[in-house]
């Protein structure tokens, strides 16, 4: 099953309060979505995700299409028994690692021609391919096959990338039928042209899909461009199925998807820094290697209430990844999670309450943050 129940709009955002509910949980959002890119966010065990109360976790499709292949998994039983997650599963469709990973494609009007980045083999994608494999994975929520395409990119490439997506949305939507369990996402194209934009939201809202994703957003667009074609795409949306912003996960981009109207949000980065040595605090980044840190003993983020700040100290996690210790970067994945996690637990507090704006210029000023940053 699939079920989507808007609880409240805020006062004075378009931020919302909701609920999606799955054969393999219920999901509350706003919500931040780890990535486990391989069927594993990396480090961690899948006890420990549901510890540090992840509703759901993402897996590339992409990536399990070459290793381990979709036969190993089919015969595993699906994904969430391959990996021990019993909780939701989002898929996407292999379109971005494709265009961003993978080299020598072909793009046709059938699919994309390319090849492994593994071991250089000939592969190829399709929307009916894609469709093929997510369904042997078995996740809750299944994406679209789209082109993102890169920024910046002439209109008329964009044009017919987005037409093209819209043409292999309608394939997946046909190759998916009405199969119980499985919820099929459109991906809303059309790169930073409004025109695009609002052609690729209609030719997707007329195919009525259960929840709709926006992509081609956050590929190295300033912030500030982001949020402007964000605020407008998002209008053209029904209010009452879920939007999922795709490649977000810092605090800044989170707030402003979802004052902006977006439910779900996922991204490698916060698990990425962390295996870098980088912890998000309430008073901003920290670099955990940074030589200032070798004698202090506070706790990562004296603000933050998971395991890690409980326990141990700037000190000894910098020791851990200059020793090259793999607790290092298990214990600065752990924070990060947990912190994007209360994050936004914290802001369906403050929309449930109308003090959506309150919180985000509180936070911003502890983190650093001026609200037009642009990077
Ligand atoms: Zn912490």
């Amino acid at each position: 099953m699939f079920q989507f129940k808007k609880i409240k709009e805020e006062k004075n955002t378009k931020a919302r309060l909701g609920e999606i509910t799955t054969d393999h949980g219920v999901i509350e959002t706003p919500i931040f979505m780890p990535v486990g890119t391989k069927a594993t966010v990396k480090t961690m065990k899948v006890d420990e995700l549901k510890d540090l109360k992840a509703q759901i976790i993402l897996a590339n499709t992409y990536h399990l299409f070459l290793r381990p292949g979709t036969e190993i998994i089919k015969e595993a039983g699906g994904l969430h028994r391959f990996m021990n997650w019993d909780g939701p599963i989002l898929t996407d469709s292999g379109g971005f690692q494709v265009f961003s990973l993978s080299k020598i494609r072909k793009i046709t009007e059938e699919g994309v021609e390319f090849r492994s980045h593994i071991d250089g083999s000939k592969k190829f994608l399709s929307p009916e391919k894609s469709m093929e494999i997510q369904h042997i994975l078995g996740s809750d929520i299944m994406m679209c096959f789209d082109e993102c395409a890169p920024y910046p990119s002439s209109y008329d490439y964009i044009k017919n990338s987005s037409e093209r997506t819209s043409r292999w949305a309608k394939r997946c939507k046909d190759y998916h039928g009405d199969r119980e369990g499985q919820a099929l996402f459109g991906i809303v194209q059309g790169g930073m042209y409004k025109d695009l934009r609002k052609q690729s939201a209609e030719d997707l809202v007329a195919m009525d899909f259960p929840g709709y994703a926006v992509g081609g957003l956050s590929v190295g667009e300033p912030l500030s461009l982001m949020k402007e074609i964000l605020d407008y795409t998002t209008d053209f949306l029904p209010k009452d199925k879920p939007r999922y912003l795709m490649g977000v996960g810092t605090p800044d981009y989170l707030f402003e998807a979802v004052e902006r109207g977006i439910d779900m949000a996922d991204c490698v980065l916060p698990t990425r820094i962390a295996r870098n040595g980088t912890l998000f605090t309430s008073r901003g980044r920290l670099v955990i290697k940074n030589a200032k840190y070798k004698r202090d003993f506070n706790p990562p983020d004296s603000e933050c209430s998971c395991e890690v700040c409980q326990n141990y100290s700037r000190a000894y996690i910098r020791h851990l990844f200059n020793a090259d210790e793999i607790l290092g970067l298990r214990l600065a994945t752990i924070h990060n999670l947990h912190f994007l996690i209360q994050l936004m637990e914290d802001i369906r507090a403050s929309i449930r309450e109308d003090r959506f704006l309150e919180f985000k210029d509180d936070f911003y000023q502890k983190y650093g943050y001026n609200k037009d940053r642009e990077d």
